[in-house]
């Protein structure tokens, strides 16, 4: 698992660093919560652990900011709050901006390395509201697509367009009804778009005996997967 420590207590982020690592995780260290809305929002990361009282930006304007940019395509990366602060508000308020679990200071090592498996395993084992069609699941929240259980790679479009043929499997949908359903990712589209889209999902989903029947002169069907 990826994980990025925003902390600006050098001997606390680099011993963190040094568990975490050992448990087998890859592990970024920033001390500047500039740093961490810029790394989180070019990156995937499983988990962030943040620290509150960082010098500029603080740790709850991270998280606001982390929320507020939260990528359609990846879901809410959790986020494991530390601060000195054991106020009552102080705790509300980061659970307010969506922190997912909170630790004060000074805390022993094992129970945040306890809290950071629960997480991982929490956020691994739900996602979202699946829906899956033979080899192929969908997590809808998350917006991560798997192929017999691997992740698989889809741009935007190629999302869109497969979430339309899956809430209509068996069933013909329409080039327009695809084109609708698509333009929320942007610019117009033409018919011709659509075409490629659904080709590159072919070259995707086929090997997996996924099939998606052109309906000449209408539009497209995904077959029901046998
Ligand atoms: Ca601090």
């Amino acid at each position: 698992m990826r994980l990025l420590i925003v902390e600006d207590d050098a001997p606390l982020a680099s011993g963190l660093q040094r568990i975490l690592e050992a448990e087998g995780h890859a592990v970024d260290v920033t001390p500047r919560g500039e740093d961490a809305v810029s790394a989180a929002s070019n990156e995937r990361f499983d988990l962030v652990i943040l620290d509150i009282g960082l010098p500029q930006m603080d740790g709850f304007e991270v998280l606001r900011r982390l929320r507020a940019t939260a990528s359609d395509k990846t879901g809410p990366t959790p986020v494991l709050v530390l601060t000195a602060r054991d106020a009552v508000e102080d705790r509300v308020r980061g659970l307010d901006l969506g922190a997912d679990d909170y630790m004060v200071k000074p805390f022993a090592m094992p129970e945040l390395t306890a809290r950071v498996r629960a997480l991982l395993r929490r956020s691994q084992a739900h996602g979202g509201p699946r829906i899956a069609h033979g080899p192929l699941t969908l997590d809808t929240v998350a917006r991560r697509a798997f192929l017999k259980g691997e992740p698989l790679e889809l741009a935007a479009r190629e999302w869109a367009v497969l979430e339309v043929l899956l809430a209509k499997v068996e069933k013909i949908v329409s080039k327009e009804a695809i084109i609708q359903a698509v333009a929320g990712c942007g610019d117009d589209l033409s018919p011709n778009a659509i075409e490629v889209y659904v080709s590159r999902l072919r070259s995707k989903l086929e090997p997996a005996g996924i099939r998606i029947r052109t309906v000449r002169g209408f539009g497209y069907m995904l077959e029901e997967y046998k």
